[in-house]
């Protein structure tokens, strides 16, 4: 099956295509770095290196930016409340500077900690304002700005098709907003481009506004401003990428604001489209409930390994959701997750214990090698099918299945060796990794085991197994001999 996704802009499940041959131009909009990301931050990145994998396995070359929002993601999407980033810095202490370089490494660390490749760029907002700024000249050249007390903002009016991506009913916008929105705007859609340091106001991060691009009729108390959040995504997508991104991903909560105004303000400047694909992955709740800090359920990595799951249990409960559905976190639901990853370890250890048979010959065709084989299509024709992860795993829970109980040796090496690499390159579970084969002496250890067994010495067959759980492995007997897998939390 080909890859298909669904577009956000067409509101329909497409064929993807690409404008270059094999060569896919991906913006992913990245964290606010102001805080730890809790797990429904991470589960869009989990969705998000789902999509890359699945462009990989369909061997495309990825050039992908994602950038780290480190200025300017206001509390308020109406542009005014504070900046996230300064909020942060008073809580803990520090600037804005050192709280953006601390969370934004920590997320770093956390991508790695997940095994989510890293992107081909990962660009910081506070390193583009140059870039910003001149995207901001384009657009008051072009007639789509003006300038108000507290900033330079975008007419949304001069964007005809402001309304189109999100099905925004303006006129109740308005009808609405009259209580709440800056009567400054011209209307209540307008979005700040560039903010203005206000009078009194204290700034960590501020740049001088050019000359040029302040209106000449203007009154500024100060030519100290920082860059608009949604101006952000446009200018470092476009700079790296060019006019017209392949897909733009993000979480649903972007599309009636952020990504709304990322295409106004892209497609006024290049007159070209933005994005072909924009995809959007759905929340993860917590039985129905917002996961938040405030609400005590923003649990963070660290407190996942606090309670005994690794971060690799965390991504296969993300994907056992659909992107495009709602997640549940439970640790009712992480637990069984864990035990689902066990048992698949259980399953990759098994390539270290199939004593060579003839079963591995190159030639052979037996059933076992197709069903391996043809595992690894179906696998990637599920991703393909807009990245069904919830089929893939069924498809490869299947495949599992029929080692249960079986005899190591018939296992055909070559083709479980092939399929645990399919499965770690789209899903990243690094089953091969964490299944390492046992040492030299552990195998010596086994056959006097076996040896003990046979002569019916039971207390040392015991000793042997007590030797082997110190070391975190369990040994397992079936009519067949032993079995051993590694124990959970690797
Ligand atoms: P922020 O740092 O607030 O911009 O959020 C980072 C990313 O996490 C954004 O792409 C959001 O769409 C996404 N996000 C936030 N909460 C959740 C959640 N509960 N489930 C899935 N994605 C989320
Ligand atoms: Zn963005």
């Amino acid at each position: 099956m080909a890859l298909q996704l669904h577009n956000t802009l067409t509101k329909t499940t497409e064929p993807f295509v690409s404008q270059q041959p094999n060569i896919v131009k991906l913006y992913t909009c990245g964290p606010t770095v102001y805080n730890y990301l809790h797990v429904g931050n991470w589960a869009a990145y989990i969705y998000w290196d789902t999509l890359v994998r699945t462009l990989m396995a369909n061997d495309y070359t990825v050039n992908r930016v994602m950038n780290i929002t480190d200025v300017g993601h206001l509390v308020s999407d109406a542009d005014d409340g504070e900046d996230k980033l300064e909020k942060g810095a008073k809580r803990d202490g520090k600037t804005a500077w050192e709280v953006a370089k601390y969370y934004g490494d920590d997320f770093l660390k956390g991508m790695d900690r997940l095994n989510l490749i890293t992107p081909t760029h990962v660009t910081k907002a506070t390193e583009y304002i140059d870039q910003q700024l001149s995207l901001v000249r384009t657009l008051a050249e072009k007639g789509f700005t003006y300038q108000i007390d507290d900033g330079i903002y975008f007419d949304t009016a001069k964007f005809p098709a402001y309304a189109d991506f999100a099905g925004l009913d303006l006129d109740a916008q308005k009808a609405g907003a009259r209580v709440t929105y800056n009567d400054e705007k011209r209307n209540p859609s307008d979005f700040a481009l560039w903010k203005f340091t206000q009078a009194g106001e204290k700034r960590d991060m501020e740049w001088e506004t050019p000359s040029d691009i302040l209106d000449a009729n203007g009154d500024v108390k100060t030519k100290m401003g920082f860059p608009g959040w949604h101006l952000e995504c446009s200018a470092m997508a476009m700079d790296i990428l060019g006019d017209t991104l392949d897909i733009h991903t993000g979480g649903i909560d972007h599309i009636p604001v952020h990504h709304t105004n990322e295409i106004a303000q892209s497609e006024s400047a290049s007159g070209v489209r933005f994005s072909n694909f924009w995809l959007h992955n759905n929340f993860v709740k917590s039985n129905g409930t917002k996961i938040s800090k405030s609400l005590g359920n923003g649990y963070t990595l660290d407190d996942l390994n606090e309670k005994g799951y690794s971060e690799l249990d965390y991504r296969m409960l993300v994907l056992q959701s659909h992107y495009s559905s709602e997640g549940n976190f439970t640790f009712e639901n992480l637990s069984a997750a864990q035990n689902r990853l066990q048992h698949w370890r259980a399953i990759a250890a098994l390539r270290h214990q199939t004593h060579d048979t003839l079963s591995n010959d190159d030639g052979i065709t037996d059933d076992k090698v197709v069903i391996l084989l043809a595992t690894k299509q179906a696998i990637v024709n599920a991703l393909n099918d807009n990245l069904n992860t919830p089929l893939a795993l069924s498809v490869i829970d299947e495949a599992f299945g029929q080692f249960d109980g079986k005899a190591p040796a018939d296992v055909h090496e070559r083709g479980l060796n092939q399929l645990l690499e399919t499965i770690d390159e789209t899903l990243g579970l690094k089953l091969i990794d964490s299944t390492p084969d046992i040492s030299d002496d552990q195998k010596q250890l086994l056959i006097e085991r076996q040896r003990a067994r046979e002569a019916k010495d039971w207390a040392k067959s015991d000793q042997i197994r007590d030797i082997f759980a110190e070391q975190g492995i369990t040994l397992r007997d079936n009519q067949h001999g032993v079995v051993w897998e590694y124990d959970q939390g690797r």
